[in-house]
């Protein structure tokens, strides 16, 4: 193996490069797109790893904090998840990585360093957050998941159906659809 380079996370205020949401929307449905996922749902993340050339495996970390890494050695990529997790949660934290893949580990990235790292932990930042966009916009597209909520009309005076209801339909926490639905304004959060 070649010399080990461990790409670390950058502190806020010194990113290089931010997206902006539409830029990380336009690049999720490239990538829905680009692997014929025609709005399909729920979204496959593992399929989509493998469409990419990125082999994914469950297992455990030592460490109790971590939900998943993506790496790439030499050629090799790899996702790694915690089995532990529930399914729902294993699936973001793969749809999280492949943001970190298709918006940070860029081509140039990956020509010059032998190894790329990305954790999904306890940490937050600017990266952090935009994989975690990408990951909603991944799973939950903005045309699937409007086609959906608006065969859901009747439900919208009980957000709380209306968010389970969607959140069971993409495979996602309730967690994760209300913050989507809040996200595209479609129910409000605020009481
Ligand atoms: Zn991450």
């Amino acid at each position: 193996m070649g010399k080990v380079i461990v790409f670390t996370k950058m502190k806020g205020g010194s990113k290089m490069a931010g997206y902006s949401i539409r830029q990380i929307e336009d690049k999720a449905a490239e990538v829905l797109k680009q692997c014929s996922m025609n709005n399909e749902i729920p979204v496959d993340p593992v399929l989509i790893a493998n469409e990419l050339g990125i082999r994914v495996y469950a297992g455990n970390f030592i460490d109790q904090n971590m939900s998943g890494v993506i790496r790439k050695d030499g050629s090799n990529i790899e996702i790694l998840v915690c089995e532990d997790h529930h399914v729902n949660r294993q699936r973001f934290t793969i749809a999280h990585e492949i943001g970190h893949y298709k918006l940070h580990i860029d081509d140039q990235l990956l020509n010059k360093k032998d190894h790329v790292e990305y954790e999904r932990n306890n940490t937050y930042n600017a990266e952090e957050a935009e994989a975690n966009s990408f990951a909603a916009a991944l799973l939950m597209p903005r045309e699937a998941l409007l086609d959906e909520y608006n065969k859901c009309k009747p439900l919208l005076e009980y957000t709380d159906i209306l968010v389970n209801f969607l959140a069971v339909r993409f495979k996602v926490s309730e967690q994760a659809m209300q913050r989507r639905l809040s996200d595209l304004g479609l129910i409000s959060l605020g009481w």
